[in-house]
C-alpha cells in the first residue's frame, strides 16, 4: 500500500526510486510526530481518568470503567512501543487509526453505559482530534464519517429532539477538521515539495559526478577502463603486491595490422575492430580480469595470478591470442587480424609499475619482432636484453655517429650475367663503450629513440662516398627504415642527399620491409612514389615473412621481391621452404619483378635455385659484408657457378 500523498509529476518526469522513497519518509517525518504526541496525550488522559477513578470512583459501572480505561492505557502505551520505528506509511496509518480507536471506544463505552449529554461534546471534538491525528485523506474521511455517525446515533438515541441541533454542530466539527487537516497537510506537501527537490539536486549532482567519473575513467570508443584508470589499478595492485605478497598478472596487447584496416576499410571499421577487441579482451580475462586501452590499438589487462605459475599466464595469453585471431566482423566487411602480447608474472614487491610496464612492454616488443600474433612471457633471457637495450639506448643518444658508425657492402651476384651487379650497404656500429653492436639491435633503438633519420643520412652518405670509386654499372641498394618512409620531408632530404652526391639516380635502389605498409599503408605508398619519381627503384626485403605480403604487393609500385634468407637456409631439408621459394621466384615473374634470393650460404642452395629459375642472390657464398675498401677486389674476383646437375631435395622430391 503506499502513501495516499503523493505529488503530482508530470508524465515526462518520472519518479525516480530515490525520489519514491524520500516522499515515503518525509510523510513519516511530518506526521510521525503528530500521532505520537496523540498516543502521548491519550495515554495521559487515561492515566489521569484512571487515577480519578481510582480514587473517586463514579456511580456507574465503576469496574467496567475502571477496566475500560486501564486497557485504553496499555493500548496507548503498545501504540507508542509499536511508534518507536514505522517503517511504512501504511504502518502510520494503522497506529494513527489505533489511537483514534483508543478515544472513539472509550467514549462510546461509557456514553452508551451511562450517558450524559456534556459527554457529546466528546463526539465532536473527535472530529477535528482525528481529521488533525490521520496522516491520508481516506482515514481523514472514514475518521470523520464514524465521528459523525456516532454522534448522530448518541443524539438520536437520548436526545432524539435535538438531532437537526446536533446534526449542525457536527457539520461544523466536520469543517474545523477539513480546515485542520487541510493545513497540516499543505505543511506538509510544502515540506515534502522541498525535501523533493532537494532530492532531484542531489540525484542530479550526483550523476553529473557521475558521468564525469566515467569520462574521466572510461574510453569512450570501447566502454573499457581508459589510461588513467589502467594506471591507478596498477598502482593499487602494486601497493597490494607490497602489503601481502599477492602477486598478479599483467598483459599488454598491441594489434597486428591495426592501421592497414582502418586505412583500407575506414575508421569506422577501425572502430568497430577495437570495440571487439575490447568485447574479446573481457571475455578472454573473465569476471576477475581488468582490461583497459591505453591508446591506439594498444590494449592492457591485470588479472589475479591464481595460480602464480608460467602455465597459468601463459594460458591466459593463449586465449587472448586465439579470441584475437577470430575473423571480425566490420559490418560490411569481415576481416583477419590478430595480436601481440606481452606478459609479466608480477610478484616482485620491489619493482614499481612503471618497471612492470617496461617489462611487460619488451615481452610485448619481442612478440611484435619475432612471433606476431602470439604471446610472449617475460623471462631472464628478455631482462638480460632488456638491460642491453637500454644500455644501447644510452650510448646511442651520445654517441658521434660520423666516427662510430661506418658502412659495410655485401655483393649482389647475377647469375646470367655471371658476375656481381651491385652491393647491399649494411650498417655497423663500434660503440667506445659496447663495443661492435649489430643493426638488428640499434637500428630498432635508434627507431625507438627516434634518431633514426639522422643516422640514415650518416649511412647514406657514407655509402655515397664510397661509391665514387665503383664502376658505373655497379648498383647499390641501401636500407630504409619504416620511421623514414612514415615522413616526407624524411624522404625529401634522402633524395637530396643522393642528388648532391652526383650519382645517377638508377644506380641507387632502396631497400623497404612490410612494417612500413603495416604501420600507413597509403604514406608509405605515397613515399615509394616519392622515390620512384626521383629515378630510384624500391625492393620489398625479407619478402615471405610478414603476413599479408600479396596483398599489398599488388598494390606498391615496388620493382623487386628480396626473398628472406630464412627459407633459403633449409631450402634443402624443407619442403615448405622449397616450395615457398618456388612460388615466390614465379609470382615474381608473373609481377614482372625482379627477385634477388638472399642468405645463400652453399653451392647446394645455389644450384637448387637455378633449377628454379632464379636470377639474382646474395649471400655469404658470394660474400660477407665487406669494408668499401674490399669492393673493387671483390668486383674482379671470378666465381665458378657453372650449371651441373643438381639432386631434387629429398623431402622436396617426394613431394
Ligand atoms: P637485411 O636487410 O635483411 O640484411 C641482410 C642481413 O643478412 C645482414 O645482416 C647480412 O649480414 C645477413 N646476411 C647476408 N648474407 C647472409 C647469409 O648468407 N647467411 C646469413 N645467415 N646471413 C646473411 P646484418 O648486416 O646484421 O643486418 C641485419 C638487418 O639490419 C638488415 O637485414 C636490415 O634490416 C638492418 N639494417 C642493416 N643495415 C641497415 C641500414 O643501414 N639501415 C636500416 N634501416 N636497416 C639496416
Ligand atoms: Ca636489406
Ligand atoms: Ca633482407
Amino acid at each position: 500500500m503506499r502513501a495516499e500523498i503523493q505529488l503530482k509529476q508530470p508524465a515526462s518526469d518520472p519518479v525516480s526510486p530515490v525520489e519514491a522513497d524520500a516522499r515515503q519518509d518525509e510523510v513519516m517525518i511530518a506526521y510521525l510526530p503528530i500521532v505520537r504526541g496523540a498516543a502521548i496525550a491519550v495515554l495521559g488522559y487515561y492515566l489521569f481518568d484512571l487515577a480519578t477513578r481510582f480514587f473517586f470512583p463514579g456511580d456507574a459501572y465503576p469496574a467496567v470503567m475502571m477496566t475500560a480505561v486501564a486497557m485504553g492505557s496499555l493500548w496507548s502505551i503498545g501504540i507508542l512501543y509499536l511508534l518507536r520505528n514505522p517503517r511504512k506509511v501504511w504502518h502510520l496509518e494503522v497506529y494513527a487509526a489505533m489511537v483514534c480507536m483508543a478515544l472513539f471506544i472509550n467514549s462510546n463505552l461509557q456514553q452508551s453505559l451511562y450517558f450524559e449529554v456534556e459527554n457529546v461534546t466528546y463526539a465532536i471534538l473527535m472530529i477535528p482530534i482525528f481529521a488533525a491525528i490521520l496522516p491520508t485523506r481516506r482515514m481523514i474521511v472514514a475518521g470523520i464519517v464514524l465521528c459523525f455517525v456516532s454522534l448522530i446515533w448518541q443524539v438520536h438515541t437520548y436526545l432524539p429532539d435535538q438531532v437537526f441541533d446536533y446534526f449542525w454542530v457536527g457539520v461544523s466539527g466536520i469543517a474545523a477538521g477539513i480546515a485542520i487537516s487541510e493545513i497540516i497537510r499543505t505543511a506538509v506537501l510544502n515540506s515534502v515539495k522541498a525535501r523533493l527537490a532537494a532530492v532531484r539536486d542531489r540525484e542530479k549532482a550526483e550523476a553529473l559526478a557521475r558521468e564525469t567519473r566515467h569520462l574521466a575513467e572510461c574510453d569512450a570508443l570501447t566502454g573499457l577502463p581508459n589510461r588513467r584508470s589502467f594506471f591507478l589499478a596498477l598502482n593499487t595492485h602494486v601497493e597490494h603486491l607490497k602489503q601481502t605478497g599477492d602477486a598478479f598478472f599483467l598483459g599488454l596487447v598491441d594489434l597486428d595490422g591495426f592501421k592497414p584496416v582502418n586505412d583500407t576499410y575506414g575508421h569506422a571499421a577501425g572502430d568497430e575492430m577495437l570495440r571487439i577487441v575490447a568485447r574479446r579482451l573481457e571475455e578472454a580475462g573473465g569476471s576477475s580480469a581488468f582490461p583497459a586501452r591505453l591508446g591506439g590499438d594498444e590494449f592492457a589487462i591485470l588479472a589475479p595470478a591464481n595460480p602464480k605459475t608460467a602455465q597459468a599466464i601463459l594460458s591466459l595469453g593463449h586465449k587472448i591470442e586465439a579470441r584475437l585471431s577470430e575473423p571480425y566482423d566490420l559490418g560490411d566487411y569481415t576481416c583477419k587480424g590478430s595480436g601481440s602480447v606481452g606478459l609479466l608474472i608480477c610478484d616482485d614487491p620491489e619493482l614499481a609499475a612503471h618497471d612492470l610496464m617496461e617489462r611487460a612492454d619488451h615481452a610485448l616488443y619481442f612478440a611484435k619482432r619475432a612471433l606476431q600474433g602470439r604471446a610472449v612471457l617475460f623471462n631472464a633471457a628478455l631482462e638480460r636484453e632488456m638491460t642491453t637495450s637500454s644500455q644501447v639506448d644510452k650510448a646511442l643518444r651520445k654517441a658521434d655517429y660520423d666516427r662510430e658508425f661506418s658502412v659495410v657492402f655485401q655483393p649482389q651476384y647475377d647469375l646470367l650475367k655471371s658476375r656481381i651487379t651491385g652491393f647491399e650497404a649494411l650498417a655497423r656500429w663500434d660503440s667506445p663503450e659496447l663495443g661492435r653492436v649489430t643493426p638488428d639491435v640499434f637500428i630498432p633503438a635508434a627507431e625507438r629513440a627516434g634518431l633514426i633519420r639522422p643516422l640514415t643520412r650518416t649511412l647514406l652518405s657514407k655509402a655515397l662516398d664510397s661509391m665514387l670509386d665503383w664502376p658505373d654499372d655497379t648498383s647499390l641498394s641501401f636500407n630504409l627504415s619504416t620511421h623514414d618512409l612514415m615522413s616526407p620531408n624524411a624522404i625529401e632530404a634522402i633524395l637530396t642527399t643522393v642528388r648532391d652526391s652526383g650519382i645517377p639516380a638508377k644506380r641507387i635502389e632502396f631497400e623497404i620491409t612490410e612494417t612500413a605498409m603495416m604501420s600507413d599503408f597509403n604514406q608509405a605508398r605515397r613515399a615509394i612514389d616519392q622515390i620512384n619519381r626521383a629515378g630510384h627503384s624500391v625492393a620489398l626485403d625479407d619478402f615471405g615473412i610478414g603476413y599479408s605480403s600479396l596483398q599489398y604487393l599488388q598494390q606498391l609500385p615496388v620493382s623487386k621481391l628480396k626473398i628472406d634468407h630464412s627459407f633459403v637456409s633449409s631450402i634443402l631439408e624443407d619442403t615448405s621452404s622449397y616450395k615457398i621459394v618456388r612460388t615466390l621466384l614465379s609470382l615474381s615473374r608473373t609481377l614482372d619483378l625482379g627477385c634477388v634470393i638472399e642468405g645463400v650460404e652453399t653451392e647446394a642452395q645455389l644450384h637448387i635455385l637455378r633449377t628454379m629459375g632464379a636470377r639474382h642472390i646474395q649471400g655469404y657464398l658470394i660474400g660477407q659484408p665487406m669494408p668499401a675498401d674490399q669492393v673493387g677486389s671483390a668486383l674482379i674476383q671470378k666465381f665458378d657457378f657453372s650449371p651441373r646437375p643438381m639432386p631434387q631435395p629429398r623431402k622436396a622430391a617426394q613431394s
